[in-house]
């Protein structure tokens, strides 16, 4: 049975097929399905969005979709940029541009109020219909400065501890700790719970 890995983002995708491989998922990007419809992501969570996306695809081709949706929430800008994390220094900004505002944003905020977590929502939809929703998140802080060649987005801000940011982080520990590791987890034993029904 095909599924159809619902993103344009080639590290992402090569995860999504090697969660769905032990249960006997064929994957189809989005390329190869035929599908460059713009989809709009309006909704207000993580959740929303993927669902979103999910569903938009699946009613397209009928196929199973995971789709997921990810971002930044820091706790001194009340969960901002959240959802609007890929746009929050305007559409064509640069990672750099977007570390560089919520630095600016962060001026004052002493070390205890810079709490920060990353987020992922996946959401999966089967071959017989049923859908599966689960959340990932990743708890940091924002660090003074960017530190760090690795990664990408936020990750040179994103500090682990005082002294190491997640773009300081060999990519193969990041992808075992990540928000999109847990909510990926997640996703495989919801899988497996229901693999003996169907999936
Ligand atoms: P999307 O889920 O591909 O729409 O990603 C939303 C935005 O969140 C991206 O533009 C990234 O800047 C940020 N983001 C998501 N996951 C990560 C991560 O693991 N590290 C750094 N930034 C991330």
């Amino acid at each position: 049975m095909k599924v159809i890995i619902a993103t344009k983002n080639e590290g992402k995708a090569k995860e999504f097929r090697q969660l769905l491989a032990p249960f006997g998922y064929e994957p189809v990007s989005l390329t190869e399905a035929g599908i460059n419809a713009e989809i709009v992501e309006d909704g207000e969570t993580f959740e929303e969005n993927a669902h979103i996306k999910a569903k938009a695809v699946h009613n397209l081709t009928g196929l199973p979709v995971i789709a997921d949706d990810s971002g930044l929430e820091v706790e001194f800008l009340g969960g901002a940029p959240g959802i609007y994390s890929a746009r929050y220094a305007g559409e064509n900004a640069t990672d750099e541009q977007r570390n560089q505002k919520l630095l600016e944003e962060m001026q004052g905020a002493d070390t205890p109020l810079r709490g920060a977590r990353f987020v992922c929502a996946i959401y999966f939809i089967g071959a017989a219909g049923k859908e599966y929703c689960v959340t990932g998140t990743l708890e940091g802080f924002i660090g003074f400065e960017p530190m760090g060649e690795g990664g990408f987005g936020y990750d040179p801000i994103f500090m682990m501890d005082e002294d190491t940011s997640l773009a300081m982080m060999e990519s193969e520990e990041k992808n075992r700790i990540s928000h999109r590791a847990r909510a990926m987890q997640k996703l495989a034993e919801e899988l497996q719970k229901n693999e003996k029904e169907s999936i």
